[in-house]
């Protein structure tokens, strides 16, 4: 039983093929509206970098990746695949969970508005419904796991109507990352995810926190957008709103400059002026290049208040779980980060952390008051579940015994896959 995940980005086409817990093919067709197109996959262990060509739109790019997949000898036809699950950044207020792909959800108009940049990912869902009409199709929502937040954590303090009328407060996004990091880490804890109030911290290109109390999410970072909260890799992260009709005058910007200033020049890109990659930042900093440096302070400074404050918010963490690119793979910034949490008594273990890079640790010191976790996230395995969950919600019939499917929900089962 296969079960396709898709990611449409604005220009990109990311998706993997699960067969129970194993990840039997995985791509991305990157560049997608551009002259020239970019195709690389993997099968199996097997990687590939297909012939340039030119994709016109995401249509053509799923057309691209079947007939790749038959290629591959994966699938003999599209309807071969048993369900597709859609990651979808913006689910709106509506969406407090993955849902099956219906009218409601394709014609899903305020969070379209919301997140025009993430338009793509319906436009997936559409190519997807027109090539395979019979498959079941589910919308997994980054914005899913922070719909428990009490309303002081989401509304804006802007005249109320803003909220009443335009749906304007906070969404958060990363939330299949962060329900699954944090589950994860309360049985690796051994306790359950009720028990235990952890702050997630998924740390990559864009990056966000996560107040997790007792398994549900109370508050996190990233906003009505992914542009709020901690400073990025090339995005701001808070700052004080009066900047932007301030700049706007100044350099004489319309709003979609300014968005652009703000999403794709700013942060620990433009503080350093080196990149948006954290790795050439540090390298940098290690050189003595001074705007380096004060980049990666004022990232790990940024991130260092949200955990305070979430620390309080959940009415004390047990612990913290580090996910995503630099999470998993920098014992540098982990230990930049921690090192400014001595106040509420976290103390790392600097060999443990050196030592675990994209795999599952506690890499904590004794006698630290808070446990220091490394969780690498499992976005894709975590839609394929969840879409799994929601056909059988549904009642569609599957085409095996639910616990033949191989997939379950449990994290530890996709943790194990990996490793
Ligand atoms: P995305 O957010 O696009 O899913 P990732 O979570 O994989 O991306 O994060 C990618 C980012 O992680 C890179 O741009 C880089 O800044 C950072 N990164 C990856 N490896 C390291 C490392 N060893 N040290 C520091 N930063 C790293």
């Amino acid at each position: 039983m296969l079960i396709l995940v898709v990611n449409c980005g604005s220009s990109s086409l990311k998706y993997t093929v699960f067969e129970g817990e194993r990840e039997l093919t995985s791509g991305l067709i990157e560049k997608i509206g551009e002259k020239i197109s970019a195709f690389s996959c993997k099968v199996g262990s097997e990687k590939k970098t297909l012939p340039d060509q030119p994709v016109a739109d995401h249509e053509q790019a799923i057309a691209l990746m079947m007939d790749q997949m038959i290629k591959d000898g994966i699938i003999r036809q599209p309807a071969d695949i048993f369900a597709v699950g859609h990651r979808v950044v913006h689910g709106g207020p509506n969406y407090t969970d993955a849902a099956l792909v219906d009218e409601a959800v394709r014609n899903n108009a305020i969070a379209k508005e919301l997140a025009p940049l993430h338009y793509p990912n319906y436009i997936g869902i559409e190519a997807c419904v027109k090539m395979m009409p019979q498959t079941p199709q589910v919308a997994v929502f980054d914005t899913a796991f922070h719909q428990t937040m009490p309303p002081k954590a989401y509304v804006y303090a802007l005249p109320y109507r803003f909220y009443t009328d335009y749906k304007i407060r906070k969404y958060g996004f990363h939330g299949t990352s962060h329900k699954y990091v944090s589950r994860r880490a309360a049985e690796l804890m051994k306790k359950s995810a009720k028990s235990v109030n952890v702050i997630t911290l998924h740390l990559g290109n864009g990056s966000s926190l996560a107040a997790v109390q007792g398994g549900r999410c109370v508050d996190t970072s990233m906003g009505l957008t992914p542009l709020a909260g901690v400073v990025m890799g090339s995005r701001t992260g808070d700052m004080d709103p009066a900047i932007v009709p301030f700049i706007m005058e100044l350099e004489h910007l319309t709003p979609a400059q300014m968005d652009k200033l703000m999403n794709k020049e700013s942060g620990v890109l433009g503080l350093s002026g080196v990149s948006n990659d954290l790795r050439e930042v540090i390298a940098q900093a290690e050189t003595g290049n001074e705007r380096a440096r004060l980049a990666l302070d004022v990232f790990a400074y940024s991130i260092q208040k949200y955990i305070g404050a979430y620390h309080v918010v959940v009415g004390g963490a047990q612990a913290l779980v580090f996910t995503a690119g630099i999470g998993e793979k920098s014992p540098y910034l982990r230990e930049l980060i921690c090192r400014g949490l001595k106040g509420i008594g976290v103390k790392l273990d600097p060999v443990k952390n050196k030592k675990n890079i994209s795999r599952e640790a506690a890499i904590h010191a004794r006698g630290s008051k808070i446990q220091v976790w490394v969780v690498p996230t499992r976005e894709e395995y975590m839609i394929a579940a969840e879409s799994l969950r929601v056909i059988q919600a549904a009642g569609i019939e599957l085409p095996l015994e639910p616990e033949k499917t191989g997939i379950t929900r449990k994290p530890a089962a996709a943790a194990k896959r990996k490793k």
